[in-house]
C-alpha cells in the first residue's frame, strides 16, 4: 500500500503527473480541485459554496474539503492506495487526513513537491485558462492571489510532513515525460 501527496503550487503539473502515476502504479488519484468543479457542474449545494471561494482563488474552508474527501476515501475501501492531488492544502487538512487513514490502519507514504518557479507557473495557468475555461485560470490577479495562499497556507504542509521524513522535492521543470520519469524513480525508491 503505498499512499502519496503529490504537491506543488497550481500549474506544477500536478493533475497531469497524478494521472499517469496513478496508472503505472495503480492508485486512485483523488483531486479535491475536480472534486469540487465536478459539483460545480453540478450546480449541487456543495459546488454553490465551493464556487464563492474558488472563483477569488481562495481556498474552500477545512470543514467543507475535509467532509467531501471523507465521502471519497469511503466510497473506495478496496485500493492499492492513493494519489492525493492538492489536498491537503492546510495544517487541519493534513492532520484530518492522518486520523482518516490511521483509523484504516494506514499513513501517508512520501509527499513529493513539484518545484517550478512562480513566472513559469503564471505562464501555463494562463495558457491553460485559453483551452479549459477555467474560470480561476482566466486573470493573472487571481492566479497571482492563488500562488499567495499556496505561499502562506500550504507550503506548512510540506514542513508537516517533512518532520517525519516523508517530504521530498523534485525539479518540475522539463517535458511531461522527463518529470514522469524522475517521479516514478522517487516513488520506486520508496517501495
Ligand atoms: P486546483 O484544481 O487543485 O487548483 O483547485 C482549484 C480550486 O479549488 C482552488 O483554488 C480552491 O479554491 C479549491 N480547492 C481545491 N482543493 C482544495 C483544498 N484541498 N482546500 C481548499 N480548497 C481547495
Amino acid at each position: 500500500m503505498i499512499n502519496l501527496i503529490l504537491f506543488g503550487p497550481p500549474g506544477s503539473g500536478k493533475g497531469t503527473q497524478a494521472k499517469r502515476l496513478a496508472e503505472r502504479f495503480n492508485l486512485l488519484h483523488i483531486s479535491t480541485g475536480d472534486l469540487f468543479r465536478y459539483e460545480l457542474g453540478n450546480n449541487t449545494p456543495l459546488g454553490q459554496e465551493a464556487r464563492k471561494y474558488m472563483e477569488r482563488g481562495e481556498l474552500v474552508p477545512d470543514e467543507i474539503t475535509i467532509g467531501m474527501l471523507r465521502n471519497k476515501l469511503e466510497e473506495h475501501p478496496e485500493v492499492a492506495g492513493y494519489i492525493f492531488d492538492g489536498f491537503p492544502r492546510t495544517i487541519p487538512q493534513a492532520e484530518a487526513l492522518d486520523k482518516l487513514l490511521a483509523s484504516k490502519g494506514q499513513e501517508i507514504t512520501a509527499l513529493i513537491a513539484l518545484d517550478v518557479p512562480d513566472e513559469e507557473i503564471i505562464r501555463r495557468i494562463l495558457l491553460r485558462g485559453k483551452e479549459s475555461g477555467r474560470a480561476d485560470d482566466q486573470s493573472e490577479e487571481i492566479v497571482r492571489n492563488r500562488i499567495s495562499n499556496y505561499r502562506e497556507q500550504t507550503v506548512p504542509v510540506y514542513e508537516y510532513y517533512a518532520a517525519s521524513g516523508k517530504s521530498r522535492t523534485i525539479n518540475g521543470m522539463g517535458e511531461i515525460e522527463e518529470i514522469a520519469e524522475r517521479l516514478a524513480g522517487e516513488i520506486e525508491a520508496l517501495a
